[in-house]
């Protein structure tokens, strides 16, 4: 016979913040681990932000999504989409209120490797390529890693050439080696900035020489051969070229119980993906809902398709034109609400001492709301406010979704942004809201399934 409650342990559950694993709200794991499954397929094909924005704009169109590029008009229930520079995409379904929008933000860009304008050289009996990274990483962690050649060149008679290669089983990589621990001696005095420099993630792309005495970078050549048989392109086409460098490892899943995803570039795509799934699921929206798809979140935001852009401004006087309502892009924008769909950062068991424990995330506990971010006294934060709090509180109820707050980490400790502070100052009401990451920007991060799966049912009823 179950041991009845005391009034005081009654008392205690009906006045006490509960925080417990979101898996336990589930009696089978099924449907967890199906949407686990068909993220990580998106996830292998959507590496850099124009995979990603390629395998968004697919699964849009497959769902019926317009490009709203070549309408005329468009009414309510009507889903749109808007693909900017092969970088941005935004997916709209016009709502029941056509006066503003409910959005949700994310962004396609993970830190990696890019290749330097000028980057291949021979050294030692090998060929190399210089990269230069992009976005915040330890850079001692992308050695001894296998690489893949992502991007875009163009030939000299304006030809574009994609790549993606490196990533088939039968494909070669490529690779930074590190230094031998055994003439490591000074490499292990210096601190972790600096054992590995900017300067020594140098690729190697090749070994075997041309035969002739007359070539002086005889390695170098063959590799220039082999990239001009195989893609057509020169050396001088590297100087117009765009081009990354990402590991060619696909996602795997994690634990004896499988209940964790370990990947390249879950930071943000793990938004990306269940965003997109969210809006594509979506019948008859309250208002219109928009999942915003940006770039260049991980190196500040800048530029034409960050989302400091006015991209979002653009998007929304073509959406007044289309469904032909006369308010002015900023008055739909500032009427809007937003989620800023971002990961954040959870404990890692491993240095579990960066974080204060009361005010941290956990993996596999749910949703994580970060009222802000920004650091040290709250400087660059978006701050959300107690109303909006509220308002978010109620989706929470009602959809019955595990959530937990966070703060990324101790105070005095670092901190970090994300596109929330661009999209509030819109004047929209703005949430950081997603799922968290263990070992963060690193080359496999880790994820929680139900974490995933949490993150999706809320963007779904935030639109709904
Ligand atoms: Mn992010
Ligand atoms: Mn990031």
């Amino acid at each position: 016979m179950a041991k009845k409650k005391s009034s005081l342990k009654k008392l205690e559950e009906k006045l006490s913040l509960k925080k417990e694993s979101a898996w336990k709200g589930y009696k089978t794991t099924k449907k967890v681990m199906d949407f686990g499954d068909a993220y990580k397929t998106f996830l292998d094909a959507s590496k850099t932000e124009r995979d990603c924005a390629k395998s968004v704009v697919k699964q849009l169109k497959k769902s019926g999504f317009k490009d709203m590029s070549y309408l005329k008009s468009a009414k309510k229930g009507d889903k749109l989409y808007l693909n900017y520079k092969e970088k941005v995409v935004a997916a709209l379904v016009v709502g029941r209120d056509m006066s503003r929008f409910n959005l949700v933000g994310s962004h396609m860009d993970s830190p990696r490797l890019d290749l330097k304008q000028s980057p291949l050289y021979e050294d030692s009996s090998v060929a190399l390529f210089k990269s230069h990274y992009y976005g915040g990483i330890k850079k001692y962690q992308w050695v001894n890693l296998k690489l893949a050649m992502h991007g875009i060149a163009y030939t000299k008679q304006g030809k574009k050439v994609e790549f993606s290669y490196g990533e088939k089983a039968d494909e070669p990589k490529f690779v930074i080696p590190d230094l031998l621990p055994h003439l490591a001696r000074h490499q292990m005095e210096k601190n972790a900035r600096e054992f590995i420099g900017g300067e020594d993630l140098n690729i190697v792309v090749g070994n075997i020489p041309v035969d002739d005495k007359d070539v002086k970078d005889k390695i170098k050549l063959n590799v220039l051969q082999i990239l001009n048989k195989n893609f057509g392109i020169t050396e001088e086409d590297f100087s117009f070229a765009e081009i990354n460098f990402v590991p060619a490892e696909n996602s795997v899943d994690v634990g004896f119980d499988r209940g964790m995803i370990g990947a390249y570039g879950q930071d943000d795509k793990v938004c990306v993906y269940t965003s997109l799934r969210a809006i594509i699921e979506i019948k008859n929206p309250s208002a219109t809902a928009v999942s915003y798809f940006t770039d260049k979140e991980e190196i500040g935001s800048d530029g034409d398709t960050g989302a400091k852009s006015r991209f979002l401004l653009n998007l929304a006087e073509k959406y007044a034109s289309l469904v032909g309502i006369n308010n002015s892009p900023s008055n739909i924008l500032m009427n809007s609400k937003a989620i800023s769909a971002d990961v954040s950062a959870l404990v890692n068991p491993n240095f579990s001492d960066v974080h204060e424990k009361r005010n941290a995330s956990y993996i596999g506990n749910g949703l994580i709301m970060e009222k802000y971010t920004g650091s040290g006294g709250k400087y660059s934060a978006n701050d959300a406010s107690a109303e909006y709090l509220s308002e978010i509180r109620k989706i929470l109820v009602k959809e019955n979704i595990s959530w937990q707050t966070g703060e990324l980490g101790k105070i005095d400790i670092g901190g970090g942004g994300t596109i929330a502070k661009f999209l509030s100052s819109y004047g929209m009401d703005t949430l950081d809201a997603g799922p968290g990451v263990i070992a963060m920007h690193s080359p496999l991060e880790l994820t929680s399934k139900v974490d995933v799966y949490e993150a999706y049912r809320f963007y779904k009823a935030f639109f709904n």
